[in-house]
């Protein structure tokens, strides 16, 4: 059978859009209960039985489930519900009202992630309604708090409920945005996530008079050693297996990078000399690149000194460090202590704020496969890229009990692709009603396919 978009469900996916919009879940609070509750009622419509677990009040999370035959695999379709903040003053339009303008559902979540949580939902109804019977069972969860870590959403239902939500593969947010080069598209797959290492370093000395410099002990000049040190470390270029095909796809379809991205697979250690040439044309792209290639360090928070005559005995600076699949927070802290060797090691004090393991997942699978033929499908001349994102989903939670995930949310760049980017956590964050519908056609043939 021949695929095709779903035109039928053009109105329904942009009131169920607009209508989650319109429940405002911005974190903290969240506030997800409320649309938590709003997907069970229209599930429930469909014969779906939901369950809604709550972490703490008015956190909910939601969970359902299409059962299947017994055999395996099984496959969760996974969003969150909350929303970061948005500042109606900076948008041209309410950022709750659910508006539908232009061909385009405004409002926040109307990218990240309200447009996923209304398509799968969406897929859920389509294979109840066609009658499908999958093979393994298939998930759906609509959680709380990914915006704050997922530690009161997923993470918390991961560790309290692991049997509601465990399954062989998993489809989420973080990818699917189409690259679109030379008039043909590379569809983006996330199989990969940074770890996260925030940390603070505390610098100590010797409180003095101002008027005396020699006579104290400064602690905001050793901490701007630390600061020097660690804000322009560059360390070891690593080229993890997403990273390797991402580049790869990319060269194939983009000439004018060509050269450089073949000079960098087969040199990783000259990545440094080629990004910086690379940046003269396009410095955006280098960077984006850049960081995928190693553990990057970034100071983001300082405080030192309380009065102007008074040299300080303490200075606190705060690290935002980023780690890459393969690397772990406790040897990155490591590195970083041994690149302060020389900055009196004994007078800085270590303390881990946060820290989330790094992902990895592989695309020598048959989901994957099956992605990249329904996309095919749909366009026969385009192409599939997995990409390893810099920050973080809670793709992490299920890589850790042995899911494989995907970020996967199907859409083409019909507004300009930076534009898009910058949409999400931005302003006038908006999605078309044709990506909801393509979106939801390629979804929900990939599970269709993949699961019967
Ligand atoms: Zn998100």
């Amino acid at each position: 059978m021949h695929v095709q978009l779903l035109r039928e469900i053009e109105e329904e996916i942009t009131n169920l859009l607009s209508d989650l919009i319109r429940i405002n879940t911005t974190n903290p609070p969240g506030n997800e209960t409320q649309a938590a509750k709003y997907l069970a009622e229209t599930l429930e419509k469909d014969g779906f039985k939901c369950e809604l677990f709550e972490s703490a009040h008015g956190r909910g999370s939601l969970i359902t489930r299409l059962k299947g035959t017994g055999e395996k695999p099984n496959l969760l379709l996974l969003s969150h519900l909350d929303v970061v903040a948005a500042n109606p003053k900076e948008w041209s339009v309410d950022p709750f009202a659910g508006l539908v303008k232009d061909g385009f559902v405004w409002g926040r979540g109307a990218l990240d992630m309200k447009s996923m949580t209304a398509m799968e939902v969406m897929v859920m109804k389509l294979l109840k309604r066609n009658n499908v019977k999958p093979k393994g069972d298939i998930i759906l969860a609509a959680t709380a708090d990914e915006e704050k870590g997922g530690e009161a959403g997923a993470g918390w239902l991961v560790s309290n409920y692991p049997k509601k939500i465990r399954a062989d593969y998993v489809i989420n947010e973080g990818g699917g945005l189409a690259i679109p080069i030379n008039g043909k598209n590379i569809y983006t797959v996330q199989t990969a996530e940074k770890g996260i290492l925030w940390f603070k370093v505390k610098a100590k000395g010797r409180p003095g008079h101002g008027s005396v410099p020699g006579a104290a002990d400064n602690a905001i000049l050793r901490m701007n050693k630390v600061v020097e040190k660690l804000g322009n470390h560059r360390s070891k270029i690593s080229l993890v297996p997403t990273v390797k095909q991402f580049l790869s796809e990319i060269a194939k379809e983009n000439k004018v990078a060509q050269q450089a991205l073949s000079l960098l697979l087969q040199n990783p250690e000259l990545g440094d000399h080629i990004l910086d040439q690379v940046a003269q044309k396009d410095k955006a792209m280098a960077e984006e690149i850049r960081a995928m290639l190693r553990m990057t360090i970034a100071p983001t928070i300082i405080h030192g000194g309380v009065k102007e005559n008074i040299i300080p005995s303490e200075c606190d600076a705060v690290f935002d460090c980023r780690i890459l699949p393969g690397q772990n927070p406790t040897d990155a802290l490591d590195e970083i202590k041994g690149l302060l060797r020389d900055v009196d090691l004994e007078k800085l004090g270590f303390e881990t704020i946060q820290a989330n393991e790094p992902s990895e997942s592989p695309t020598n699978t048959p989901l994957y496969e099956q992605i990249i033929n329904v996309l095919k499908e749909f366009e026969p001349d385009c192409s599939v890229a997995p990409i390893l994102l810099t920050g973080g989903t809670d793709s992490r939670f299920f890589r850790k009990m042995g899911s494989i995930c995907y970020g996967f949310q199907p859409m083409r760049a019909d507004l300009p692709y930076g534009e898009i980017l910058k949409m999400t956590h931005g302003i006038d964050e908006r999605i078309s009603i044709e990506n909801l519908v393509f979106g939801t056609s390629v979804l929900y043939n990939v599970v269709e396919k993949f699961m019967t």
